[in-house]
């Protein structure tokens, strides 16, 4: 059922979960779908976490906000947790670009097409190429190795910045990894992309989302949005509920989809943990954060195919750290064109979204002059870098409007704005977040790996399972 937001939820549950993100949402889908009795609670008015949408001027702009691209296992995932319907609207983003002064590529993101373009164009040996490949497939998350994204791109292409660029620069525009971070996040994103390409979603994410919402009610989640949790509760050391809007619902489990350091530190509090992992959990890094400049085009205003996703730049070299700059020049542009994006909408409009990598801080500190000002510098550069390939597309823009991690903090709260959750060693203290307190569970982005569509979904995936687990344990000792 789906609660209203002044109804009073007085039943309790197998399993709460707080937030709907992807992770939270396809955990919730897996256990209603077997027979547990699920409560979801999404603080927003929304479901879908970052996987959401705006409208604008009565709905004739709609904007996706992280709906770029995912990889090919998003089918398999969606097919076999949500419905067939949902996996087979799932297609390939055919066109995606690199214009930087380095080099200018068209590819399709597949390891084959990738292949001939560092063989013909970087003029890579075949047998380097394929060695980096085999490299990539052999890596194990279990093995432990300490090799960074830097070792990793030296050991292949030693002073081949050009060529890290084209490997590395999109997964840092994806999930904000730098060359210090372990290889073995980068090699598992960029197998997962690279096994059939980039995909989207045919019918936006409002689309999705719903078909998610019904497919959660048939499975008799109980949902209720607008339900900020306050509170995990513990008892004698045991999860036994939240507490919403001061009262408390009990619950033999509780899923948390939120930040994995509020969690710990916020919603469960630090006297319920060993000092150990409250001080993993307070070590734990978050990822950067992101900014965006959406652009709706008038009514009827049709342009060229141009790519489905741009990553373009002027600086001359590729500096993970100067694509966090507050003055960036490297953006990546999604193009939307309705006909591709949302079919089933009538007149629908083209839609740009222009995504920069940036640093919390830069633009927490600014005063409110100063924050105005830069967003405006921001939309200005944005379209600067756009009439590169559409020279008239001041004239065709309808609405135009800049996000930065304030908007992101503000929405999502995700502490400091983070888009992709934390750095690498977030996933070991939401992975071991169950043993430290018998029936709390966390699925939502970590460690790199766990986040981005796929990566949060297939986190559900994992820790439904666990918690099924140890529901059935726990009746057994009953
Ligand atoms: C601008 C941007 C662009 C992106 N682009 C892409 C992309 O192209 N491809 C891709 O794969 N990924 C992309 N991502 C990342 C991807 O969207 C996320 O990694 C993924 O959607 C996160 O899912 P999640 O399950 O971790 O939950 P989140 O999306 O983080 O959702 C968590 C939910 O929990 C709720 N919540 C938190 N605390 C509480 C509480 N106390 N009570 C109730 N509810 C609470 C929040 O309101 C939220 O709805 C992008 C992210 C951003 C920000």
């Amino acid at each position: 059922m789906l609660y209203k937001s002044r109804d009073e939820i007085t039943q309790d549950y197998d399993v709460i979960i707080i937030g709907s993100g992807l992770a939270g949402m396809t955990a919730a889908n897996i256990l209603g779908r077997n027979s547990h009795k699920v409560l979801l609670l999404e603080s927003h008015n929304k479901l879908g976490g970052f996987a959401t949408w705006f409208f604008r001027d009565d709905r004739k702009h709609v904007f996706d906000v992280s709906l770029h691209g995912f990889p090919a296992g998003m089918i398999k995932t969606c097919r076999k947790y949500w419905s067939r319907d949902i996996a087979d609207s799932i297609v390939q983003l055919k066109d995606v670009r690199f214009v930087n002064p380095q080099f200018s590529v068209q590819t399709d993101f597949t390891k084959e097409h990738y292949s001939k373009v560092l063989c013909d164009h970087f003029k890579i040996p075949a047998e380097t190429v394929e060695a980096f490949f085999t490299h990539l497939a052999s890596m194990n998350f279990y093995d432990n190795s300490s090799e960074t994204n830097r070792d990793l791109f030296g050991k292949f292409f030693p002073e081949r910045n050009d060529v890290v660029r084209f490997l590395m620069e999109p997964i840092t525009y994806a999930n904000g990894s730098t060359l210090e971070d372990p290889a073995i996040t980068y090699g598992i994103v960029f197998s997962n992309f690279m096994s059939k390409g980039v995909f989207t979603f045919k019918g936006g994410t409002d689309y999705l989302i719903s078909k998610m919402r019904d497919e959660l009610l048939k499975n008799n989640v109980d949902i209720k949005m607008q339900a900020r949790v306050e509170k995990i509760l513990v008892e004698n050391g045991v999860t036994t509920g939240v507490v919403l809007n001061g009262k408390e619902i009990k619950a033999k489990t509780v899923l948390s989809n939120g930040n994995i350091k509020s969690t710990v530190l916020n919603l469960v509090g630090e006297e319920n943990f060993s000092s150990d992992f409250v001080q993993k959990a307070k070590d734990i890094r978050l990822n950067s954060s992101s900014c965006q400049v959406y652009m709706g085009l008038k009514e009827g205003v049709r342009i060229p195919h141009i790519g489905d996703l741009i990553f373009t730049s002027s600086h001359p070299v590729y500096e993970p750290e100067r694509l966090l700059d507050l003055k960036v020049s490297s953006r990546t542009f999604s193009v939307y064109y309705p006909e591709d994006t949302r079919p089933q909408v009538e007149n629908g409009r083209v839609a740009i979204v222009s995504s920069t990598n940036c640093r919390y801080e830069d633009w927490k500190n600014l005063s409110p002059e100063e924050y105005q000002k830069e967003k405006e510098f921001m939309i200005e550069e944005t379209l600067k870098g756009l009439e590169n390939f559409l020279p008239s597309i001041r004239d065709q823009i309808e609405i135009i409007e800049a996000a930065t991690p304030l908007t992101v903090e503000r929405y999502t709260l995700h502490p400091k704005g983070t888009s992709f959750g934390t750095k690498f060693e977030g996933l070991e203290v939401s992975m071991n977040l169950h043993k430290e307190l018998p029936g709390l569970f966390h699925a939502g982005s970590v460690g790199i790996i766990m986040s981005g569509w796929l990566g949060a979904a297939n986190y559900g995936v994992i820790q439904a399972n666990a918690i099924e687990s140890y529901l059935l344990t726990k009746a057994s000792h009953v």
